[in-house]
Formats: structure tokens, C-alpha cells, sequence
């Protein structure tokens, strides 16, 4: 995280700097640049000037000062930078973090691991749709709370607004994963303290570049942010300069493509809606949504991940499985595929069948990540083959 100006030459496209060592003029200039990483580069694992210019253009999409962002190798890699720092002794939280269960596998998998592993205590809220659950989860003290909307698979809608206010009576962060749905949804306007990033998703579009982020709000940053830089730099949890550089030259249509991406996505859901094959579709801007009117609220549209429920399993099995215009593969956000997955055997196969149930994944639902091409071919296809189920 640097404040540093990034390119001398100005040049139009963002430079990119695959160095990973810079020469100091001085022994004294290299000792002021190790005291403070955000005066200068020094190493690579210290701060690029690719990924500086990235984490500025984060912070603008976001309406936070530079020097808000963190650019991690992953979003996995965001969430244990996030865990890592605010759970240090050294920042006197709560040794104890209280998350939504519904969200991404790995991010569920990631905090079973610190859970069964470590020495923190770990604790998904019973019932997310319960403000009383939330409360009671949180009221014991928290180092932070983790929640994620909306959710991946499911769609779900969780109220920003009243969870942030809630974390503040009793004195910790709200942490909002935004993976699905950046621009279209700004958590740190409705009152959350931090935000997350799988950078990989929409935000990078083209399946370029594996990437996460960690942005926090001027509250947030003031307990943690040194906290944080050290165990970004400590922990080696940075972004690799080329996954910056393919984001950076995808920022200008970010917002147009998010709106397509939505566009899409209801055109898809509204269809699957009317198919008799089709049991039950997720996505919170469909008008029958229970989601829909806090989804209203709090997003300006849905973005382009929907997911729906069919009569068996082995009807989702030969769904994904026979589509042609929609690929079959653990990615979503991709501006030129549409991709489809099974999410209880893939993406969320680490929860038991127990946890499965409880986030409502069943063994039917299937999970499909719309492109920004047209509907038309992968709407007729879908068709055809829910016929023969
Ligand atoms: N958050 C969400 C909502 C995700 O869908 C994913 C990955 O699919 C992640 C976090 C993890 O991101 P990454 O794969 O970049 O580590």
C-alpha cells in the first residue's frame, strides 16, 4: 500500500513493471525506504509500482483515499491478510471473528481451517436472515465480522445497513465481500468498515489475472492500517504486477459492464422462471425474489451470476454437462463465457452435506456466471435441453 507518484514518463497505458528489485541512490535512502515502504520501491514483495497504480484505482471506484487499498495474490490470500491482522494480539480485538455461513466454499473452508487449526474462535452465525442471530453472535465481542452479498451460489441479500450497525454498538468492523457485484453496490456508502475482493472475478473480467483486495474505510484504516501493511509485506500475501496490469486495461467499461452483465443475467433468470423443468431461480432482481426489495436498496442492479434448482441431481448433472454455449468451469465473471458449475461438488464441496443443507446448496442447484455476449444462443439451448430432463 503506497502513496508514491507512480509513473515519471506519464504514459497513456498503465506502465508495467515486472522488476523486482529497485537501485536507491543512497544507503540512507534505502534505510528510509525499509522504515517506511510507502516512500519508495525497494523489492518486489515491498510494493510495485504496477500494483500501486491499481490499488489507486481501486480506491477511486470505491471513494476512499489512496493508500486504502491492499492488493493481495487472491481473494483467499485478502481474507487471510484480513484474519491475520486483525486477530493479531498486538491490535487487542477479541480473539474470535463471527462470519456469515453463506459464502464462497473456499472462504467457508479457509475458516474451518483457522478454526479446527488455530487458536481463534470461529462463529457462523446460526441464521444470517435473522437480525437476533446476527446480534447474538456478535455481541460477545468480535475482532471483525465477515459477511458476503450477495451470496455465491445462492443470490442471497444480506442488509448491510443494520449489520454495520449493529457490529458498531458492540465496538467491531463489518468486512463485506463485493466479489459479485463491484460499482453496482458501494458497502462502505451503506456503513460498512471494510471491503473484500476476489480481483480474479468481475473486477478483472477476462480471467487474466488471479487477484484479491482488501479496502477499509478512514475508521477502519486508522486502527489497523500499520497492523495490516506489516503483515501484507510479512505474510508476502501481494498481487503479482501482471494481474494488476490486465485489470488496469479492463477498468474503463467497468461500470457498462456490470450493467450489461445484469442486463443478462435477468434476461436468463426470467426465462429459466417460466420453465416448468426448473424448480426454483435465485437471483435478487427477479421482481418474486424474497430478496428483491432489500436487493433494491442497497444495489443499483444484480450483476451476472444467477443460480437455479432443477428436479434431480442427475438432471443438473447432464444440464451442465450438455451445454454448449455456457462452459463448464470454477470462474465466475467473465466477460466472454458464460460458465456453469455444479457448486455442491465443486466450488463448495469442503462443507459436509449438514453444512451444504443448512446454506441451502442442494445436490439440484446450479450455478451459471453470464458473459456480455448475447443471451439469445445460450437461452435457446438452455431450453432444449431442460426439455429432455
Ligand atoms: N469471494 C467470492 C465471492 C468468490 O466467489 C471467490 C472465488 O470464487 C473468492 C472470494 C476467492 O477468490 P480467489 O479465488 O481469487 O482466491
Amino acid at each position: 500500500m503506497k502513496n508514491t507518484p507512480v509513473d515519471p514518463f506519464r504514459s497513456i497505458v498503465p506502465p508495467l513493471y515486472l522488476g523486482i528489485s529497485y537501485e536507491f541512490n543512497s544507503v540512507e535512502e534505502g534505510a528510509q525506504i525499509f522504515e517506511n515502504p510507502a516512500l519508495g520501491y525497494a523489492y518486489g514483495r515491498m510494493g510495485n509500482p504496477t500494483v500501486t497504480a491499481f490499488e489507486k484505482w481501486l480506491a477511486k471506484v470505491e471513494g476512499v483515499k489512496e493508500g486504502s487499498v491492499w492488493a493481495t495474490s487472491s481473494g483467499l490470500s485478502a481474507l487471510s491478510l484480513l484474519f491475520w491482522g486483525l486477530t493479531a494480539k498486538s491490535l487487542g480485538r477479541p480473539k474470535r471473528v463471527v462470519i456469515s455461513p453463506y459464502i464462497y466454499g473456499g472462504s467457508f473452508h479457509q475458516l474451518q481451517l483457522w478454526r479446527n487449526d488455530h487458536d481463534c474462535e470461529v462463529v457462523f452465525v446460526d441464521n444470517p436472515f435473522s437480525l437476533f442471530s446476527w446480534e447474538k453472535a456478535i455481541k460477545p465481542g468480535a475482532a471483525f465480522v465477515f459477511l458476503e452479498t450477495p451470496t455465491n451460489p445462492t443470490l442471497d441479500i444480506f442488509d448491510i445497513k443494520t449489520i454495520a450497525k449493529i457490529a458498531h454498538t458492540y465496538n467491531t468492523f463489518l468486512v463485506v465481500d463485493n466479489t459479485v457485484t463491484p460499482v453496482l453496490q458501494k458497502p462502505l456508502e451503506l456503513g460498512a468498515d471494510a471491503i473484500l475482493y476476489s480481483v480474479t472475478k468481475a473486477l478483472n473480467r477476462q480471467s487474466t489475472g488471479l487477484g484479491g483486495a482488501l479496502i477499509g474505510s478512514p475508521r477502519f484504516l486508522q486502527e489497523t492500517e500499520k497492523t495490516l501493511n506489516d503483515y501484507h509485506i510479512s505474510t508476502g500475501a501481494i498481487m503479482h504486477p501482471l494481474s494488476a496490469y490486465f485489470t488496469l486495461l479492463n477498468r474503463t467499461t467497468l461500470q457498462r459492464d456490470m450493467e450489461l452483465f445484469s442486463a443478462n443475467a435477468l434476461q436468463v433468470a426470467q426465462v429459466l422462471e417460466g420453465h416448468t423443468k426448473v424448480k426454483k431461480v435465485h437471483y435478487p432482481f427477479l421482481p418474486s425474489s424474497a430478496n428483491y426489495a432489500l436487493a433494491r436498496r442497497q444495489m443499483t442492479s444484480g450483476g451476472g451470476l444467477l443460480s437455479f434448482e432443477l428436479e434431480s441431481f442427475e438432471g443438473a448433472r447432464r444440464l451442465v454437462k450438455s451445454l454448449q454455449s455456457a462452459r463448464l468451469a470454477p470462474h465466475l465473471g467473465d466477460e466472454n463465457e458464460n460458465l456453469i458449475i455444479h457448486p455442491a461438488s465443486t466450488t463448495h464441496s469442503k462443507l459436509s452435506p449438514e453444512e451444504l443443507s443448512k446454506v441451502r446448496i442442494s445436490p439440484e442447484l446450479v450455478r451459471l456466471s453470464v458473459s456480455l455476449g448475447e443471451m439469445d444462443e445460450l437461452i435457446s439451448e438452455l431450453d432444449e435441453v431442460l426439455k429432455t430432463l
